[in-house]
């Protein structure tokens, strides 16, 4: 394979660099460094077949050239993270529609196969058993900014299905659930490196809410095995396909594992969505995934349970030198919410 990956740089694109080249592929990634560690593929610097090209997929002609030295294209550049997109909400949609759309537009003209990166967040508040594929989709208002996220990856996934049947790019749209995993900056949300930075610094975890809303988290490392057996698979083009693991927890639960895990004396903090987030902010009350579809079609089955994703995120975090860092990256909770954060 010649593989661009774009948003290379990230947590899920820099685990699936590094996984290509191991397997013998040549990996060119695209990555403008917005929210991407370039120091977290500096290892792989000289391996052959690997080059970092630092960019913008909203640079039409710069992904042409790349798509045209390449066949495979897995687009994971976006604006991620539920605090990044109400602090960026435009910028959000604009590099998530457009983005998409140049790639797409590239994968047609060179004949690439395109992997488009989607999420859970497109089925909104539903909170059915387990979420299929083909099941409606319970949205908020569209001024809300939370949503605004979801409203551009349900775009996406609407132009990656057109290519297909208008087109015939061969196409795979992967929902990804809260994967979680080493290297995932806290940043911007993501609950797991947060509470273990926190736990590790004996600090209180932050919980929004009651706790009781639940997510299903994956290891990154499952979900690639998901990703790179679907881009192979030409069944699976044109298709949309759940990413995750169907062990349900609640925040509250997962606050005290994390405790538990890290030895840690932290204590729980409850906080509102208001003092958490702000005005206008709705979370999402439960969120598990139906993974029969990528099960039945490529044997999709993610083995790292909750305790191992958490022990491999403790490691990491006590292990690396990478922080610049993980733990200096925990942005403190903002009084009055997030028009007080410092934004960049
Ligand atoms: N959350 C929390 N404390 C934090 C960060 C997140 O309680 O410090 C909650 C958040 O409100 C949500 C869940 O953890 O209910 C997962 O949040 P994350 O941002 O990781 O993912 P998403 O909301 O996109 O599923």
């Amino acid at each position: 394979m010649k593989a661009l990956v774009t948003g290379g740089a990230g947590f899920i694109g820099g685990h699936l660099v590094e996984r290509l080249l191991a397997t013998g592929h040549e990996v060119m990634c695209l990555d403008d460094l917005s929210t991407g560690r370039p120091e977290s593929l500096a290892h792989l610097s000289d391996t052959p077949g690997f080059d970092l090209v630092e960019g913008t997929i909203l640079d039409a002609d710069l992904v042409d050239s790349l798509a045209a030295r390449s066949d495979t294209i897995f687009h994971l550049a976006a604006v991620v993270g539920v605090e990044l997109i109400l602090r960026r909400s435009l910028k959000g949609l604009r590099t998530n529609l457009h983005g998409t759309e140049t790639v797409l537009e590239c994968a047609h003209r060179h004949g690439n196969r395109a992997l488009i990166a989607s999420t859970s967040e497109v089925y909104g508040r539903s909170s059915d058993d387990a979420l299929s594929e083909e099941q409606d989709r319970v949205m908020g208002s569209p001024l809300t900014r939370r949503w605004s996220y979801a409203e551009a990856k349900a775009l996406d996934e609407t132009m990656a299905h057109l290519y297909w049947s208008d087109r015939s790019v061969r196409t795979v749209i992967a929902r990804f659930f809260n994967i979680a995993g080493p290297r995932q900056s806290s940043r911007y949300g993501m609950v797991i490196p947060k509470f273990v930075a926190q736990a590790l610094r004996n600090e209180p975890l932050t919980i929004y809410g009651d706790g009781k809303q639940t997510r299903s988290f994956c290891h990154v490392s499952d979900a690639l095995d998901g990703i790179t057996a679907l881009i192979g698979h030409p069944e699976a083009y044109g298709g949309v396909f759940n990413i995750g693991r169907p062990e349900e927890v609640s925040i509250q639960r997962l606050a005290e594992r994390v405790i538990a895990l890290t030895g840690s004396s932290s204590i729980v903090r409850h906080l509102s969505y208001e003092q958490a987030y702000g005005d206008g902010y709705e979370d999402i009350p439960r969120r598990v995934p139906d993974i029969t579809r990528v099960r039945d079609l490529v044997g999709f089955d993610p083995s790292r349970d909750l305790d191992d994703i958490i022990d491999s995120v403790i490691r990491e975090q006590t292990d690396t030198d990478l922080s610049g860092g993980v733990l200096g990256s925990v942005l403190p909770v903002v009084p009055g919410g997030l028009e007080n954060a410092h934004v960049d």
